[in-house]
């Protein structure tokens, strides 16, 4: 049994009585001084690793003024604070020793929308695309693009003044910004925005901080204008943090927003922001252009800056190649045909936007003809999106490039830090050039793509950070690429903010570094704002790039064959796709009903890593203890065990990680769609399995579990065993909502319909010509036990489409056993129904399976524990119906159906998804298949009794919109089990299953053509 662990490192008294007295001052957010927490907030997507001393979760302006307020007195003068949004930082711009105030949980909601001024007024945890989401009935959006922009936040934005795609069109946040309402050091609040000459002069004179701002501002203006002028540099991406050559207005007032807008929560904290919007455009077209190399993709960008496109980027071919093998390429493959060369060495996607399609159209024209007038040879041709369903596509795939970057296999892994470098545009091809010798001499690889347009480069170096002496390699390659951009008149910080790497502004500001430490002093007198980023007053000094902690210092003491066994958890980089914001998208439905980060795949990633790290430290072995676990009978340590939960000690960190892992609903759309493709759902289970090694299982564990084995028992009496499973008798084991059984009577049926058990002996003897009409429908616990007739339907649809069915005889699949953590018991169980379902497919036959969550166990969770092609062979029933199109029929019924797909499904099989479209539509039926996120059920997350509110919270959040939408009467379908059960039991609405709606149209014998 392993130890009790430590806890996390205790709180500062001072930060104690920080945070002590905030809450007597009425604070109305949280505060956490927890090492769940804590832990959560050490990282960003940076190599970094800070732990901070305590999180605060303001809920409104005014817990921002208390706690200005606060630090504003001595006694807490050596407290320092970092303001935080998404935390999708790229240099550990949010992270801190000091307090976090998470601006996101709470302060995140639109206040108001003017369409007519086109302005809006926003929280700064709203999420950029939330935001767009408010703003697209209105036609209008908040044009700065981000690749993070389903989960950075507008505060975020601000402070780094974020920009992407499309820059030299929209501009960057900076461009956007109308006016600030900050809450500065001393506890005042302050709106910025443009002055005019005489409005300074009396904002000068206003009392408190924001006065003696306006005039330091002033004065350090007026001091260095032309060292101002000759310093910052003239391009796209001017530079961010104290922005102070756009602070001049030209009648000689002041726009304090363009200092604000880059200082990475140095100078206060943003309250609230008043937007500019801008219309959509109305239409759009994106090129995509394929090339021999990316060289000549950047050399041929230049050239196509002269057809006025809205924005260019370029794609490398390791992108290309990572972007394949991502759920993603399911929606762009078709932009990306194959050529006789192989896979294009680079992309140029070449946007143009119009206000008509005319328009587009014109430039697409010019765009055809010039290329054709001035060929290049190593331009392969491209091919064309239309519209913003298309053009969107080819975004998101763009957008999901950075993330894609970190999946590379191998231990060394891309990372950020020289990753967003900017040079004049007309000087990129040359740059990136040396760019690429300079990585190379150090042998490393790396993916690359950039907004050519704007001139910026995206390159993330594959470096091992566990390895000693990685820092110093980090020191060297940033060195060298700070000489490199200077030569070419360009910025080691082009997009992405400077954080630690603020080490660099003294050299590259020289004599101009004092005005800028000086505009620091005047927001900031005692440094406490986000020390050691963008400037050092007088007296303290920056953070040094090698000189801050990292993620790889930390993982170091964990060995590497645990690292191999835990799913990629030590792999996750904090990108933070799984805080995507949008309800309509599977990923993760636990963070999205929480708001808790804790509750997210990152979180519970870097909960493992640290629970890890301290097995490590206190010399446990987590693979022996589970292998011992497996090895010894559960009686024998059950004493120890009662004895360690009697005598729970509070403060072992394993709860910390329990915590977190109970909130899992084991969706696994992390799984798919994390770019790392973090698995939350199978470390859980490694975790579960050794915590409760130590501490007691809830009974309902031991319950739920062997469900799979009793369900036959029990279908004997079905009327019985529902009673007995009624509500009063479950809660008391801790679940609600349970099924009821089928009363269904399935031999009797299967008698009746002719359809008989498959088993290897009869398949193997079949005459070869039925053996080809045969197809063995493997029946899981759930849908055979509680939808018998489900079953029988889609026997009997297989039988009208002209095959053999056959069903396979039960065998618990071992799912559940697995989401609770018995691995044990679930390696027997899945080696023995393997053996079964082996032996069936020996026979050539082909097995089906219809619950989407229940067949992909036999490629995710089988394939992960039994010997390679042990894994029976198992697809979903429209993956094997969408290969023979050919034998559906065609129905005159012109029926529309709406699938509400199983997010498992999304996740690890979107194909399968698709699969559905194409069966109906060979059928001559509509399908449209619904965005929506997850329904909460998920297997018997949902049934239990302290998860069921957050469940019926996930199902308000998408699905319920949706079933009240309806597909028409009856039309709307859902294939999944769980959300079936969900659908009834939240809004007593019966979902067909789609075999369900084939069949029944079928059955009304509207058939036109039988193949
Ligand atoms: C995969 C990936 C791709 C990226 N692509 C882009 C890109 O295309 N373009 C781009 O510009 N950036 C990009 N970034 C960087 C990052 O997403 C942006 O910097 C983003 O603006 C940060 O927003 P956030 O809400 O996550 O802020 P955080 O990371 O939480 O914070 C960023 C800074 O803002 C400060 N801050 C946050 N909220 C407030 C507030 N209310 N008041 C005061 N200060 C505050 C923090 O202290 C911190 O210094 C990318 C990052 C990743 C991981
Ligand atoms: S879990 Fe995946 S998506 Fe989430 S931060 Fe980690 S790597 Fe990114
Ligand atoms: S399995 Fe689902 S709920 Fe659990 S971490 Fe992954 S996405 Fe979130």
């Amino acid at each position: 049994m392993i130890p009790a662990l430590s806890p996390s490192a205790p709180v500062l008294s001072r930060v104690a009585q920080f945070c002590a007295e905030l809450r007597l001052r009425d604070f109305a957010g949280d505060i956490s001084t927890g090492g769940g927490d804590r832990t959560v907030m050490a990282t960003d997507n940076s190599i970094y690793q800070v732990t901070p001393q305590a999180v605060l979760y303001p809920r409104n302006r005014d817990d921002l003024v208390r706690i200005a307020k606060l630090l504003a007195q001595d006694r807490f003068a050596g407290i320092h604070v970092a303001p935080r949004g998404g935390g999708t930082g790229t240099n550990g711009q949010s992270l801190t020793d000091g307090i976090v105030v998470d601006l996101s949980r709470h302060m995140n909601r639109v206040l108001e929308i003017d369409v007519a001024a086109r302005r809006v007024r926003v929280e700064p945890g709203v999420v950029k695309d939330q935001l767009n989401a408010a703003l697209a009935p209105h036609g209008l959006f908040f044009a700065p693009e981000l690749s993070t922009s389903n989960r950075a936040t507008i505060g975020g934005m601000i402070s780094t003044d974020a920009s992407g795609q499309g820059s030299c069109l929209y501009g960057k946040t900076r461009d956007h910004v109308l006016g600030l309402t900050m809450v500065l050091a001393d506890g005042s609040v302050f709106r910025s925005g443009p002055l005019s000459r005489d409005e300074l002069d009396r904002a000068c004179q206003q009392p408190g901080l924001g006065g003696k701002v306006c005039n330091a501002l002033d004065r350090i203006e007026t001091k260095n204008a032309d060292l101002i002028a000759r310093t910052f540099p003239r391009l796209n991406r001017c530079l961010t943090g104290y922005d102070l050559a756009h602070l001049r207005l030209p009648d000689g007032g002041l726009d304090l927003n363009v200092v604000l807008c880059g200082s990475e929560g140095t100078l206060g904290f943003i309250a609230q922001a008043e937007l500019n919007v801008v219309p959509i455009p109305a239409y759009s077209a994106v090129a995509t252009m394929r090339y021999d190399s990316f060289d000549a993709a950047l050399r041929d960008a230049q050239v196509l800056m002269g057809f006025g496109p809205a924005s260019i980027e370029t794609v490398d071919e390791h992108v290309l190649a990572l972007a394949q093998e991502d759920a993603v390429w399911a929606s762009v493959e078709v932009f990306f045909p194959e050529d006789p060369q192989g896979l294009a060495k680079g992309v140029n996607l070449v946007e143009f936007t119009g206000e008509s399609q005319e328009q587009v159209e014109r430039a697409l024209d010019a765009l055809e003809e010039g290329t054709r007038r001035a060929p290049n040879p190593a331009r392969r041709g491209y091919t064309l999106a239309r519209g913003r369903e298309e053009t969107n596509r080819l975004w998101d795939m763009r957008k999901r490039a950075v993330g894609l970057l970190g999946n590379m296999k191998g231990d060394r892994r891309p990372v950020a830090f020289v990753e967003d470098t900017a040079v004049p545009p007309e000087h990129l091809a040359d740059y990136i050039a040396e760019f690429r010798a300079l990585l190379d001499r150090h042998r490393l690889a790396y993916g690359m793509f950039g907004h050519v347009d704007a001139g910026v480069l995206h390159v993330r170096p594959a470096l091992d950070m566990r390895e000693a002496g990685t820092e110093a390699l980090v020191r060297e390659i940033t060195e060298e690429v700070v000489a490199l951009t200077k030569r070419y008149g360009g910025l080691l910080w082009g997009e992405h903010g400077k954080g630690v790497r603020s080490e660099f502004s003294p050299a590259f500001f020289g004599p101009l570094y004092p005005a800028i430490q000086a505009v620091k002093a005047a927001f900031d007198p005692r440094n406490q704002f986000n020390p050691g980023k963008i400037a050092a007053p007088e007296g303290s000094s920056l953070l040094a790039i090698d000189a801050v902690p990292t993620k790889g210092q930390n993982d170091r003491a964990i060995p590497q064959a645990w690292r191999e066994a835990t799913d990629n958890a030590l792999h996750c980089n904090g990108n933070g796709a799984c805080f995507n914001w949008d309800p309509d998208d599977a990923m993760c439905p636990s963070w999205k009903a929480t708001r808790d980060r804790r509750h997210s795949p990152k979180g519970r990633a870097q909960l493992m890593r640290d629970w890890l790290r301290r097995l490590a430290q206190q010399g446990v072995d987590p693979l022996a203890e589970a292998r011992g676990l497996r090895a010894r009978p559960a009686w024998r340590a059950l004493p120890a065990r009662i004895w360690a939960t009697l005598r729970r000690r509070e403060d072992d960190f394993s709860h910390e990680v329990m915590e977190a892992m109970s909130g899992c609903l084991a969706c696994k759309s992390c799984t798919g769609a994390c770019p790392i493709k973090v698995d939350v759902p199978s470390f859980r289970a490694k975790f579960l399995e050794i915590y409760h090694g130590r501490y007691l299982r809830p009974l309902r564990h031991h319950l739920v579990a062997r469900l799979e084995s009793m369900l036959p028992l029990l279908s004997r009496l079905p009327r019985l065993s529902n009673m007995a499973s009624a509500e009063p008798f479950t809660r008391l084991v801790g679940l609600v909502h349970t099924p009821k059984l089928s009363t269904v009577n399935l031999r009797r049926e299967l008698m009746r319909r002719g359809v008989s058990f498959a088993d290897p002996e009869t398949l193997a003897a079949l005459p070869e010509a039925d053996r080809k009409r045969s197809v063995v429908l493997v029946p899981d616990a759930f849908i055979q036990h509680y939808e018998t007739p489900l079953l029988l339907d889609a026997l009997e649809l297989l039988a009208m489409l002209g095959y053999r069915p056959w069903l396979a005889r039960y065998s618990p699949n071992g799912k559940p056993l697995h989401v609770h953590g018995f691995l044990g018991a679930f390696r027997k169980v899945a080696t023995r129904h393997a053996a079964e379902l082996r032996a069936l497919a020996e026979s050539g036959v082909d097995l089906v399976g219809l619950d989407p969550s229940m067949v992909l166990t036999y490629r995710s969770e089988y394939a992960a524990i039994l010997p390679k092609g042990a894994a029976p062979k198992v697809r979903l029933l429209q993956e094997w119906l969408a290969e023979r199109l050919s034998d559906l029929p065609r129905v005159s019924a012109e029926e529309g159906f709406a699938l509400l797909p199983h997010c498992t499904e999304r996740a690890l099989a979107p194909g399968a998804v698709a699969n559905w479209q194409a069966i109906f539509a060979a059928c001559g039926l509509g399908l449209e298949i619904r965005r929506a996120g997850c329904c909460g059920m998920a297997g018997t997350y949902g049934h239990e009794a302290e998860h069921r509110a957050l469940s019926e919270k996930i199902y308000a959040m998408s699905w319920a919109e949706q079933v009240s939408a309806g597909g028409g009467p009856g039309n709307l379908l859902a294939d999944g089990f769980s959300c079936r059960c969900q659908v009834r039991e939240i809004d007593a609405v019966t979902l067909r299953h789609p075999v369900q709606a084939l069949r029944d149209v079928l059955r009304a014998g509207e058939t036109v053509t039988a193949r």
